[in-house]
Formats: structure tokens, C-alpha cells, sequence
């Protein structure tokens, strides 16, 4: 297989030899007590040294300018914003794929075979994970390093896990400035994969152009914890371990996903999503797959849709990032805490109406009466 290498990535993930960019003192105390390093000691690089390094898809600077936007601390999070500024201007390009499915269905397995595929075919290919359950669970389902072994060894691969702490709006926007280094670093498939039993596919398919539903011929709606909504969500649905011994029972499941879906038409009003049978494990179907892709693709830019989409997205994050950013501000208001219990209390005995409740709590965090 003639395997198309670009020339920008570097040829080992730790690397030193080249000379060590410039870098700040992390170490520093920080004037916010309640900033931390980002990983151990590790000093962080200056702004030059870390657009440059992206841009020029070095795989170490990539992993660290990630480890920067990850970053908790308040320090590095201005870093990560100037770093982002000057990288917004190379992003874009990237067919940003969403893939979901519940555990087992087979979407690490699936990934890599399809990364590996458009990897042959020139694409460079990064998975990102958003995992709900890591920090419920305290363990992971995505985000250990055994998965996808073959894609994460090669280079025109990235495979980041999830970011390991914070809220569910958090990671997510991390994954989504973590979409955006990665795509100024040069790769232009991003797949963003994410565990389909909660709300994360909703913000999965918020930051993609493509949403795929994996499932699982056998296995009822419930077992599947496939909600109707997230169906909604679909641009494609992929039956998976459709291998011929299943035949029968892909073909009944193509049948009823095929009239779910009959009314629905993803993230388009000219897309009419479809279901095909494919198997990650054996790399069948997965040309039709990205074939779909390809298509949808192709009609977002023919109708302007691509644009107005991601304009759309990049509104409605800002808005939420308002939001939590509010929410946050009100739960941790001192007054607002006091006197949260109370409230609730009297509200729950039907002694005060939500209405007046929610009035004497905004009115504490300092909002007047509307
Ligand atoms: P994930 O939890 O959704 O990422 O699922 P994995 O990719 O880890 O796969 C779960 C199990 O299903 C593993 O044992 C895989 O080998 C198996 N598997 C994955 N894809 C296929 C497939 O296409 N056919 C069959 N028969 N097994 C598969």
C-alpha cells in the first residue's frame, strides 16, 4: 500500500532533539492561588513558540499546546485564548465527523480501520473523546490508551482521550478548541467520538458536520439506549458487525431504522440520512461510509450551509459558554448559597411558588425584579 507521508509531522511523538523553544516559567507561584501547573513541572512554551510548533504540525508542541488548552488554570487558559486567536485563521477545513454508538458497539474498533483508511488515502486523521462517564464513574470508556493501538502509533493519527476533569459543558469545550489546534495543525478529518448513552451527543453534534449513529442489529432501542432524539441527531446510521452470519437480522434492523429515520433529514433539509451495514472488525461498508460523508460534505458547501452551520455552532457556543459561565457565578454566589436551602425547602412544602423562590434567589445574587 503506497501510504501518502506528508512531511510535517515529526518523525517521534517525544522528540527532543530539535532545540527547545523558548519557554516561561511555570513554576512561578501564580497570582491566582488557585491555579496549578498544567502536568507536573513542566514548563510551558511562549505563544510564538507554540503557534509555530502547531502550524508546523510538530506532534510534540501539538500535545502540549492540547495539555494548554486542557489546562484548569486561569494563567494558561489566556495563553490558550491568544493561542487560539492565532490559530482560528488556519481551521476550518477539516471534515469534522461526530460518531457515537453505547460501549461495545464497536466504535474504537471501527475508527481505527476507518482512519487507517483515509490515512492510505492521504487524509492525516485526530480522534477526540468526549467521555460523560470518566469523571461519574471515576473510570473511563473511552479515554484509556489501549483503544485504537494501530492509529495511535501512526503519524498522520492523533488520538487524544477525553480531558479528564471538569463539567460535561467544559469538556466539551475543550474538545472543541482541542478540534481547532488540531486542524491548524494540518489534520483534516476529525473524528470526535463519544459514548452514546447521555447528553454528550447533543454537544458532539454541535461541533461536527456529520453526526454517525452506530448500532447494533439484535438489540432492541432500550438495550441499546439509543433515544429517539439522538436518532434525530443522525446524518447516517451504520449497523455494525453486520458479517454475514447476521445477515438476516442487519436487514430487519436496516428495515426499522429505515422508517425511523424516514422523516427526519439530519443536519440538512436536502439530506435524507440512511442506514447501511458495515463491520469495523473486518473494514467492510466503510467506504460507503466516508462515501456519505464525502456527499454530505459536498452538498453543505454546494448550498452555503457548511458557513452558516458553523456560524450557527460557534453562536450558539458562545452563548452557553455565557451561560455556564453565569450559572457557575450565581450557585457559588455567597448569598445565594445561604439562602438556596431555605428556599427549596419552602417552595418543595408548597409554602412559596418556584416563581417567587427563583425571584428571591436572583434577587439575592443581585438582580432586581423584573
Ligand atoms: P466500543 O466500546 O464501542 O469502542 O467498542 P470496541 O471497538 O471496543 O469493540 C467492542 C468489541 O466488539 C470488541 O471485542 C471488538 O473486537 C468487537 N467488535 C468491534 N467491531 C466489530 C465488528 O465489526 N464485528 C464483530 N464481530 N465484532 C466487532
Amino acid at each position: 500500500m503506497n501510504r501518502k507521508r506528508t512531511t510535517r509531522a515529526t518523525p517521534d511523538v517525544t522528540s527532543q532533539a530539535a532545540p527547545a523553544p523558548a519557554t516561561v516559567d511555570d513554576d512561578k507561584p501564580a497570582s491566582a492561588p488557585a491555579a496549578q501547573t498544567t502536568r507536573g513541572k513542566r514548563k510551558r512554551l511562549d505563544l510564538k513558540s507554540y503557534v509555530e510548533g502547531v502550524l508546523a504540525g510538530d506532534r510534540a508542541v501539538l500535545g502540549r499546546a492540547i495539555t494548554l488548552v486542557e489546562s484548569q488554570a486561569r494563567r494558561d487558559h489566556e495563553l490558550a485564548q491568544q493561542l487560539l486567536i492565532e490559530l482560528l485563521p488556519h481551521t476550518g477545513k477539516a471534515y469534522r465527523v461526530g460518531i457515537t454508538g453505547v460501549p461495545g458497539v464497536g466504535k474504537s474498533t471501527l475508527i481505527e480501520a476507518l482512519g487507517c483508511n483515509l490515512i492510505s488515502r492521504g487524509h492525516r486523521v485526530a480522534v477526540l473523546a468526549i467521555d460523560p462517564t470518566s469523571r461519574a464513574t471515576g473510570g473511563s470508556i473511552l479515554g484509556d490508551k489501549t483503544r485504537m493501538t494501530r492509529l495511535s502509533r501512526d503519524l498522520q493519527a492523533f488520538v487524544r482521550p477525553s480531558p479528564a476533569a471538569g463539567s460535561l459543558g467544559g469538556v466539551a469545550r475543550k474538545t472543541r478548541e482541542t478540534m481547532l489546534v488540531c486542524e491548524a495543525a494540518g489534520f483534516d478529518v476529525v473524528i470526535v467520538e463519544t459514548v452514546g448513552v447521555g447528553q454528550s451527543e447533543t454537544t458532539v453534534a454541535e461541533m461536527v458536520d456529520f453526526f454517525l449513529l452506530l448500532m447494533l442489529a439484535n438489540a432492541g432501542d432500550e438495550l441499546q439506549g439509543i433515544k429517539r432524539g439522538i436518532v434525530e441527531l443522525a446524518d447516517l446510521i451504520a449497523i455494525n458487525k453486520a458479517e454475514r452470519e447476521n445477515a438476516v437480522a442487519v436487514r430487519q434492523a436496516r428495515r426499522e431504522y429505515m422508517s425511523a429515520l424516514r422523516l427526519m433529514h439530519g443536519s440538512h433539509p436536502d439530506w435524507r440520512p440512511s442506514v447501511i451495514a458495515v463491520s469495523g472488525l473486518h473494514n467492510e461498508g466503510l467506504d460507503a461510509l466516508w462515501a456519505q460523508v464525502v456527499e454530505h460534505r459536498a452538498l453543505l458547501e454546494r448550498t452555503g450551509y457548511l458557513a452558516s452551520r458553523r456560524q450557527e455552532q460557534t453562536r450558539r457556543w458562545l452563548w452557553t459558554m455565557v451561560e455556564e459561565r453565569l450559572m457557575r457565578a450565581l450557585r457559588e454566589h455567597p448569598a445565594v448559597a445561604a439562602l438556596a436551602p431555605e428556599i427549596e425547602r419552602t417552595v418543595l412544602a408548597g409554602e412559596l411558588t418556584p416563581a417567587l423562590g427563583a425571584e428571591a434567589l436572583l434577587q439575592a445574587f443581585g438582580l432586581r425584579s423584573s
